[in-house]
């Protein structure tokens, strides 16, 4: 059976010695926040993770979702869950409280997805769209909506999803067909199909808001034509009690091969009414509110699924004896030795170690920088801010989701042939891992979005606002002699990226496919470049810690650091291969003929 154990201490590192989080307390409404309040939050959320979520993993996947006669049955004590998660007040953590959220900070609803989503990806994902349709709402519709619906959405009280994908609009939403007729009421009449839709109809609560894009009559063709309408399953009268149920209703679930209690619905909308969110064909805008925290929500899945089968590996390869170790034997009481003395177990082992905890390291970065970009009294603060976050969005949601999938397969290998069979757990992570690199738009997309848009947005200002961070830590770490051989690594990969960059920007302004055909490489030496960063920063932190006294045990030090020198040693050098293919330029993939494929 797999384990889960909530990365708490790791937490309360990052929380209150890693990153200054003390400067949240400046903030507008941030004035009682403390970083050791925010390591007891990520602590409480961790048990809530163990206790209640991790234990209807296995029975969830096993189970599934059931669908009869449209209607959605979730599986056994999702629901109790759900009520208790929801009754806790984790939905709306990081709201505004002038509409029912608790007012923390953003970085902790990032710190409890991870958990939330290694712990129980399937049930996750009923809470998880309602915190991004909270922020649409908030940022982008009327002060009517907001107050009639965002209390609901931040107790839990209803779920919200986002309908975006139709059978033959997927990463072209441009081609969307759902239509929106403008009713005298000041409502809308909207009608279509809308497929794969998380959550879009279940047993959990009373209604759901669905947030869906469709095309007004007077629509310009294209992405440009897009509005985005407010269509609840039951309509809600002004005293906010339920009304009649409006024209929702869903056709099927899908069967799929992971997430098995995450319900992935077709919803129908026939004459349903709706809200216009925002401004009438801006609605993709609004609705990248709402896609970009999900990104970032997708890579944290993928961190938290990563996470969760390295400690069910590290268990095993702890307790299974097979063969001795090459380097003599380690167990002579034994018939063998315990398997994580053999190198390549604990190769792998490192591997998912050194990923997980650099990707937290980078989430929490990203997240403090999301508080900052909203939070921040002056300009330049929320600007520079602003920049970083929209910068690593789609490293985050790619790198992360690529990483975990390698991750949760090198657990699954860790139990060799009993990683493939269901009682163990470890096929889950690999199952429930793969959706993360294809949904909130694919990982290419990502990269694309990063090359694409990121780099030349402001004449590169993006990159070379990150790119001053690096240096600055280089120049911070390489002052110190047992840091200078990690700087120098550290350094050699960021001048890589700058090259490759520049490569890229090059090809890529002659023939846009040369750049297309280097984007996924390149968004994945932006990953490496971007957790050597990370791991430089917590070698020299763990030092000056373990120095002066830091709060953690001197083997939570020392452990930072061996696992650092993995990375730097066995993982960081990925560079070197990632740049040399992104040199070659793409002509060995545009020159082959179509007809040979
Ligand atoms: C379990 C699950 C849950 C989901 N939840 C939701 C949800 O809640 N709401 C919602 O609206 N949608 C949801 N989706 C849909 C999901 O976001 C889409 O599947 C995804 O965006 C890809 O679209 P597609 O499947 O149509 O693939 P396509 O767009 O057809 O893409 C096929 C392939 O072509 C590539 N490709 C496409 N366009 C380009 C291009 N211009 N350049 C290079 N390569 C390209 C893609 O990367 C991909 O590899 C969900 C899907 C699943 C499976």
């Amino acid at each position: 059976m797999p384990t889960y154990r909530a990365p708490i201490t790791d937490y309360r590192f990052l929380l209150t010695e890693l990153f200054d989080t003390s400067r949240l307390s400046a903030y507008a409404g941030y004035e009682e926040v403390t970083p050791d309040l925010l390591a007891s939050v990520a602590e409480e959320a961790g048990k809530l993770c163990e206790d209640l979520l991790f234990p209807l993993n296995m029975s969830g996947d096993a189970e599934g979702c059931t669908w009869e006669n449209g209607v959605v049955r979730t599986p056994k004590g999702f629901k109790e869950a759900y009520k208790a998660y929801a009754g806790g007040g984790w939905i709306g953590l990081a709201g505004d409280p002038a509409y029912g959220g608790q007012g923390l900070p953003a970085l902790l609803r990032y710190v409890v997805d991870e958990m939330v989503c290694g712990s129980n990806l399937s049930l996750a994902m009923y809470p998880g769209l309602t915190q991004g349709a909270f922020e649409t709402i908030h940022l982008h519709g009327s002060e009517e909506l907001k107050t009639k619906y965002m209390p609901k959405l931040a107790s839990g009280e209803w779920t919200a999803t986002m309908c975006l994908t139709e059978a033959h609009a997927g990463t072209d939403l441009g081609m969307i067909r759902t239509r929106a007729e403008p009713m005298d009421d000041g409502s809308a009449s909207v009608s279509g199909t809308k497929i794969f839709i998380t959550a879009g109809e279940h047993d959990l609560t009373d209604n759901i808001i669905h947030l869906v894009l469709a095309k007004l009559p007077d629509a310009p063709a294209g992405s440009r034509g897009i509005s985005m309408f407010l269509v609840p399953k039951f309509l809600v009268n002004p005293d906010g009690s339920l009304g009649t149920r409006n024209g929702v209703t869903c056709g099927s679930i899908e069967h799929k091969m992971g997430i098995k209690g995450s319900a992935t619905c077709v919803i129908n909308f026939d004459n349903a009414k709706g809200w216009l969110v925002g401004e009438a064909h801006k609605g993709l805008r609004a609705m990248f509110t709402m896609m970009n925290g999900a990104r970032l929500g997708v890579g944290l899945q993928g961190l938290g699924l990563a996470d969760a089968s390295y400690h069910s590996a590290v268990a095993y390869a702890r307790d299974r004896v097979q063969g001795r170790s090459l380097s003599g034997v380690k167990n002579p009481d034994g018939p063998a030795d315990q398997i994580i003395h053999h190198a390549d177990i604990r190769r792998g082992l490192l591997f998912m170690r050194a990923f997980t905890e650099g990707a937290r390291a980078l989430s929490v970065f990203c997240g403090l920088h999301i508080d900052d970009e909203f939070r921040a009294p002056d300009a330049p603060t929320r600007e520079a801010a602003a920049d970083l976050v929209a910068l690593l969005t789609p490293v985050i949601k790619a790198f992360f989701t690529d990483l975990a999938f390698e991750s949760t397969n090198i657990g699954l290998q860790t139990l060799g042939g009993h990683g493939y069979i269901r009682e163990y757990g470890m096929e889950q992570f690999v199952r429930d891992a793969r959706i993360g690199q294809i949904y909130e738009g694919t990982n290419h997309i990502q990269a694309l979005d990063l090359v694409g848009r990121k780099l030349p947005e402001g004449g590169g200002r993006l990159l070379k606002r990150y790119a001053a961070l690096v240096a600055e830590e280089l120049a911070a770490s390489g002052q110190v002699p047992q840091l200078s051989a990690f700087a120098t690594t550290v350094g050699g990969a960021a001048k890589q990226l700058q090259d490759a960059t520049m490569l890229i920007m090059q090809r890529g302004m002659a023939n846009g496919d040369e750049a297309g055909g280097a984007a996924s490489e390149y968004l994945r030496l932006f990953g490496y470049v971007a957790l050597g960063h990370m791991w430089l920063r917590t070698c020299r932190v763990a030092l000056e810690k373990k120095a002066s006294g830091g709060s953690l045990d001197a083997s939570f030090y020392d452990t930072k650091l061996a696992t650092a020198r993995f990375y730097f040693e066995r993982m960081m050098p990925m560079t070197h291969s990632l740049f040399a293919s992104i040199s070659a330029g793409s002509g060995a993939i545009l020159d082959f003929p179509k007809e040979q494929f």
